[in-house]
C-alpha cells in the first residue's frame, strides 16, 4: 500500500524510482474494488488508467518534462464531461449519454499528466445534501456506513475519504463540496464564482455553480486549483482581473456572524467547539469579532427561489429528443412525448425543483418571488463587500449538525434545505469558501469549520486554512 503525506511526496517517490504510476494505479484499483459497497463510483476506468500509468512511467525515462499533475490519481463527479466517457448527472434522463467534449478542468488536468480513475456518484443534477437522490442509489459514509456522506458530491467526497483516489472534483452550487467534506472529515474547497471554468460542467444553477476540489491537504488542493483555474474562451463568466500578489500574514482579522453561532438549528457541541477555536485564535494574537448579520434567515429561501428558477430553465433541454433517454420511441403526440419522458426520466427532487422554479418565474408570481430574491441577493453582496473592507476572512460552521442516518430525512425536503443555512451564502455572493476538518463530535463523527474570504482571494483563503489546520486540529 502507498504511503505518502501529500502529492508532492508521492511524486518525489516516482522521480526517485521508489514507486511507479503502475503500482499506484493497481493499488487504488484494488481499494476501489474492496470498497465497492460504498457506491462512490459510477464507473471506474480501470483499463485506461493502467494504460495511462504505463505511458507516464515510460515518459519519465525519456527526459520529457513531466506535467505538474504527473501520476496523480483523480476522481470526478458525474456532472463533469470527459470526452468519450459516460456522463449522466446521476439521472435516468442522461443514462447512456457519452460526453462529446471534455470540460476545461479535465483538459487541463490531463495535459498535466493526471490519471482520471473514474467518475463518482452524486445527487441527481447536483440537487441534494445526502447523495440519496441518485439514480445509482445512495453512497455510504466510510466512517459510519449507516450514515450519509453528504451531498450532492457524496461520491467524490467518499472517494477521497476512503483513500480511493488522491484528489477529486465535485461541484458546489450551494454547499455540495463543503457539506460532504464536513460529513466525511476531509477538506472541501469552493472557489469564488468565475475562478474555474464551468465549460463542461452540467448546469444546475449557472450563476451559482462552480467546480470544487476535495483533498486531504491544502497543498494538494492548491496544486489542482493552480492547474484548472483561469481564463477560458469557453466560459465568459471567468474572472479576468489579474490576481494580486498575496503576502502571507502572520495575524488575521476575522469576522464571525453572531446570528450564525446563536442559530437554533446549530448543534450545541459544534457551537462550543467553534467558540473554542475563536478563543484560541484570539489568544494567538488574531482578531476575531462577532458581527451582526440579520439577513441569515433569508439566505436559504433566496437560494432556493433563484437556483430552482435557473434549474427550471437549464433542465428544459432534457426533452427526450436531444439527449439519451426517451420514454416513447418513434413518433407520438409531442406534448405526451415530452411529458412521459420527463416524468419518468427525472427523480422526485429534480421534478420538485423544476416545478418550484417554473412557479417563481411565472407571470403572476415573478415579482413576488424571483425579483424579491434578486433584491436580497444584491443586499447580501453589498453587506459582504462592506464586511471585507474591515476583515480578511469570515468563519462559520459548515453544517448545523453531523452526518445523519441514511433514510432519516428523505420524507422532509424542507428540513434538508434549511440545513444549507451556512453554505449557500458564499454561492449567493460568489466568494471562495472552504470546509476544513478540525473537530470530532462525541457521537464519533467529524465536522468542519468553514472559512470564507472576499472575491478573488483564494490564495489568502488557502493560507488561513493552512494555519488553522496546523494549529487547531482537535483530533
Ligand atoms: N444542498 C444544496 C442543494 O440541494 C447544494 C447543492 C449543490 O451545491 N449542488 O441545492
Amino acid at each position: 500500500m502507498f504511503q505518502f503525506q501529500n502529492i508532492k511526496e508521492y511524486q518525489s517517490q516516482l522521480f526517485t524510482n521508489k514507486s511507479s504510476c503502475h503500482e499506484a494505479v493497481l493499488s487504488y484499483l484494488q481499494l476501489i474494488n474492496e470498497n465497492k459497497h460504498l457506491n462512490a463510483f459510477v464507473e471506474v476506468y480501470a483499463e485506461e488508467s493502467i494504460q495511462k500509468a504505463a505511458e507516464l512511467d515510460a515518459k519519465r525515462k525519456t527526459g520529457i518534462p513531466p506535467g505538474k499533475m504527473h501520476g496523480v490519481i483523480v476522481a470526478i463527479k458525474d456532472v463533469i464531461c470527459y470526452k468519450n466517457h459516460k456522463v449522466s448527472a446521476a439521472s435516468e434522463i442522461l443514462k447512456g449519454f457519452n460526453s462529446l467534449y471534455s470540460a476545461t478542468a479535465i483538459e487541463r488536468l490531463l495535459s498535466e499528466d493526471a490519471i482520471i480513475i473514474g467518475n463518482c456518484n452524486c445527487d441527481e443534477f447536483a440537487m441534494g445534501s445526502s447523495n440519496e437522490n441518485s439514480a445509482y442509489g445512495p453512497v455510504l459514509n466510510a466512517l459510519d456506513e449507516t450514515k450519509v456522506p453528504g451531498g450532492s458530491s457524496g461520491g467524490s467526497a467518499v472517494a477521497v475519504q476512503a483513500g480511493l483516489c488522491m484528489v477529486s472534483l465535485g461541484s458546489d452550487t450551494g454547499g455540495s463540496v463543503r457539506q460532504p467534506a464536513d460529513f466525511c472529515g476531509i477538506i472541501g474547497f469552493k472557489p469564488g464564482y468565475g475562478t474555474i471554468s464551468r465549460h463542461g460542467l452540467i448546469a444546475y444553477a449557472s450563476s451559482f455553480d462552480q467546480i470544487g476540489i476535495f483533498g486531504n491537504t491544502i497543498e494538494d488542493i492548491s496544486l489542482v486549483l493552480e492547474i484548472i483555474k483561469g481564463e477560458d474562451e469557453y466560459d465568459s463568466t471567468i474572472c479576468t482581473i489579474p490576481q494580486k500578489n498575496y503576502e502571507k500574514k502572520s495575524t488575521f482579522k476575522i469576522a464571525c456572524f453572531t446570528d450564525a453561532l446563536n442559530h437554533h438549528s446549530l448543534d450545541g457541541e459544534i457551537k462550543s467547539e467553534i467558540n473554542g477555536v475563536i478563543e484560541s485564535l484570539k489568544n494567538d494574537g488574531h482578531t476575531v469579532e462577532m458581527v451582526n448579520f440579520d439577513l441569515l434567515d433569508y439566505v436559504v429561501p433566496t437560494y432556493y427561489v433563484l437556483t430552482t428558477a435557473e434549474a427550471s430553465s437549464n433542465l428544459s433541454r432534457y426533452d427526450g429528443v436531444r439527449y439519451g433517454y426517451r420514454k416513447i420511441p418513434g413518433s407520438a403526440e409531442l406534448t405526451k412525448f415530452y411529458t412521459e419522458t420527463r416524468t419518468s426520466g427525472f427523480g422526485d427532487e429534480v421534478k420538485r425543483r423544476i416545478m418550484l422554479g417554473t412557479f417563481v418565474l411565472s407571470a403572476g408570481f415573478y415579482d413576488a418571488y424571483f425579483t424579491k430574491a434578486q433584491q436580497v441577493r444584491r443586499l447580501l453582496a453589498e453587506h459582504t463587500a462592506k464586511l471585507f473592507d474591515d476583515y480578511n476572512a469570515m468563519i462559520l460552521p459548515t453544517v448545523p449538525a453531523t452526518a445523519f442516518k441514511i433514510g432519516d430525512n428523505s420524507e422532509d425536503p424542507v428540513a434538508v434545505y434549511l440545513a444549507d443555512i451556512y453554505t449557500v451564502y458564499a454561492n449567493l455572493v460568489g466568494i471562495p469558501a472552504i470546509s476544513i476538518p478540525l473537530f470530532k463530535h462525541t457521537n464519533g463523527l467529524p465536522f468542519g469549520l468553514q472559512i470564507m474570504t472576499n472575491k478573488y482571494n483564494e490564495l489568502p483563503l488557502l493560507d488561513i486554512a493552512t494555519t488553522l489546520i496546523q494549529k487547531y486540529k482537535r483530533y
